[in-house]
């Protein structure tokens, strides 16, 4: 027997539960609402984790979703520093880490992504960081104060925010990453130019092309090596390699699961009726792209957690917001995006790039397929539009 009953359950204390619980209050919905996460803060927003708060500028709370006191005023409980261990979808019962099995009417996965780890030869010494919580920042912000030269693995978003933030901060930065130029995986080699120009103008060292073979240490990390010979000394290492959905829990209670995460239907609902799912751990079929759409975005976890609590409430809908992206390397180069493009077979620059006024239009055939704006919100809306409705790019 359950110890007790929730109308709603939330797993996973990120972006994606708590606008989920707002949204469902803010509807209306009067039953009760469960949040658990495994983390010991209350819900909160990662980005300045590689941007104002790694470098000091911002405060923890500045990045809390709500404030604490919020969820109890809105009637929502929020269960912190616990894990959901378990899921019966059939009997609809979830067991929570402490003993406690609650029965639920309709829940929300989620339970966003985890960091890829690198196991390369010398993997276990100290001062090798990943970057995905506040822990993570403090201990990295904790190692830089007295650091000379730091090494960023990865040459996407977290390698490139991490090294420009630090870089700030007047420690040595060199990023080794896999792909020729920085941030080409997403905005390809023209645009991911003019960012790593950007980086290497503050003085940010980019080594493209190189492959990650050994940490070299003697209990402490001392210098990163390359399969190619590359050898870059170092008295601290941030890997930013990427994440994979973290859909273990679905998987273990039988929820169909993809190589993007949880699969789920266009509304966002999960193989099984009645449970959703929201964020960095959803796939989701987007009528928008006609094809099956992950991402790992700060706007899609906050749209989608709202989206998922209006068909909690019966609307039905399909999820058809565009994705949104942004990002700030410093205060050098400020990024937004709209897609995504995973493919393109032209691309279409408007505005002054030497000025760094700039878009990036990513076209496959007369299809907008994405479009990268450096300071030109209105383009940036008409693309968004122009996805959204097929238009065709004139
Ligand atoms: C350093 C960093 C910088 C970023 N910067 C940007 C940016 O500039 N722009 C942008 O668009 N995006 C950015 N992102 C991505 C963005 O933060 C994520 O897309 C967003 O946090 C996803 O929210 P979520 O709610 O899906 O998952 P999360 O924020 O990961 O939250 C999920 C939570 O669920 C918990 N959990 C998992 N399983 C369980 C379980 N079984 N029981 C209980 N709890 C569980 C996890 O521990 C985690 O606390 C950044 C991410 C990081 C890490």
């Amino acid at each position: 027997m359950p110890d007790r009953e929730v109308d709603f359950l939330l797993i996973g204390g990120g972006m994606a539960s708590a606008h989920c619980a707002a949204e469902l209050r803010r509807r209306g919905a009067e039953g009760s609402i469960l949040l658990v996460g495994r983390e010991p803060e209350p819900p909160y927003e990662r980005p300045p984790i590689s941007k104002g708060y790694l470098g000091g500028d911002e405060g923890r709370e500045d990045a809390h979703v709500n404030p604490a006191s919020w969820y109890e005023e809105n009637g929502i409980e929020l269960l912190t520093g616990k894990n959901v261990l378990g899921l019966d979808p059939e009997a609809r019962t979830a067991k929570i880490q402490g003993g406690e099995e609650v029965s639920f009417g309709q829940a929300l996965f989620g339970t966003g992504a985890m960091v890829n780890i690198l196991r390369v030869e010398g993997a276990e010494n100290e001062g090798i960081h990943y970057l995905r919580a506040f822990g993570n920042a403090d201990a990295i912000r904790a190692e830089a104060e007295g650091a000379e030269r730091v090494v960023l693995i990865g040459g996407s978003y977290i390698g490139c925010e991490v090294a420009a933030t630090l870089t700030a901060q007047g420690v040595q930065c060199t990023i080794i990453a896999m792909e020729d130029v920085a941030l080409s995986r997403s905005f390809g080699a023209d645009a991911g130019r003019w960012f790593q120009d950007r980086l290497e103008s503050h003085g940010v060292a980019f080594h493209g092309g190189e492959t990650l073979s050994a940490f070299e240490g003697d209990g402490r990390v001392g210098a990163v090596i390359a399969e190619s010979g590359l050898s870059v000394e170092c008295d601290l290492v941030v890997v930013g390699a990427g994440v994979k959905p973290d859909a273990m829990l679905a998987q273990r209670a039988g929820l169909a699961v993809g190589p993007g995460g949880i699969v789920c239907d266009s509304k966002l609902q999960t193989s099984v009726p009645g449970i959703y799912a929201a964020g960095d751990c959803c796939s989701y079929e987007s009528v928008v792209h006609g094809r099956r759409v992950h991402v790992e975005h700060w706007d899609v976890a906050m749209q989608q957690g709202i989206h998922a609590a209006a068909n909690m409430l019966g609307a039905e809908a399909d999820y058809e917001v565009v994705p949104y992206f942004f990002s700030d390397l410093a205060d050098w180069a400020s990024m937004e995006y709209v897609g995504p493009a995973h493919e393109w077979d032209r691309e279409v620059w408007r505005g002054d790039r030497e000025g760094g006024e700039f878009s990036v239009w990513y076209l496959q055939g007369e299809r907008v397929a994405g479009c990268l704006s450096v300071g030109r919100p209105e383009e940036l809306a008409q693309a968004r539009q122009m996805i959204a409705e097929g238009t065709p790019f004139a």
